[in-house]
């Protein structure tokens, strides 16, 4: 009784709340005010894909099939054609973003490292056509991660670093 009556006197309880309070004040925030301040990416993250090129321009994907195969969200669509040595040429490579559940599959399967998962996630669009990518926005999105020219311009640098991995 004695004690409740001294914290009532003294508002101890408040102190204690003001005090925890005044603590966090100066302590670092741990939240962002996003869009207006950059979110960190963490390494692993995994946004829209690339698809790397040879130093001519020519894509990487051999068209093996495998992303489409593997796709749980079956948002990959590839149509090939036979080249004069035998080899396939991908007539058609689309990607449905508004389908993709991002889990990293396509990147996991292929066999000569071509399709990868970016950091870019900035996908919001008006028209559900433009969520699907093709070849050559695919090995556009490369060349943006090889020279960080992003929507998001503080992935910059993470990106370089990446792509160079
Ligand atoms: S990340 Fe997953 S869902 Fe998206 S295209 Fe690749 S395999 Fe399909
Ligand atoms: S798994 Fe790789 S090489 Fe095969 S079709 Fe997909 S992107 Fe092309």
């Amino acid at each position: 009784m004695r004690k409740n009556i001294f914290e009532t006197i003294f508002l101890t309880e408040i102190l204690k709340g003001l005090s925890i309070t005044l603590s966090h004040m100066f302590k670092k925030p741990v939240t962002y005010k996003y869009p207006y301040e950059a979110t960190p990416i963490m390494d692993r993250f995994r946004g829209i894909q690339y698809i790397k090129t040879h130093e001519d321009g020519r894509t990487k994907c051999v068209g093996c099939y495998l992303c489409q195969k593997v796709c749980p969200s079956e948002c990959i669509h590839i149509e090939t054609d036979c080249g004069p040595n035998g080899e396939r040429l991908i007539r058609k490579y689309e990607l449905d973003l508004s389908r993709c559940i991002y889990c990293g599959y396509c990147e996991e399967v292929c066999p000569v490292d071509a399709i990868h998962m970016g950091w870019e996630w900035n996908t919001v669009d008006s028209n559900r056509d433009n969520y699907v990518i093709n070849m050559k926005t695919l090995s556009q999105n490369y060349k943006d991660n090889l020279e960080g020219n992003w929507k998001n311009k503080h992935l910059k640098k993470k990106l370089v670093e990446g792509v160079k991995q």
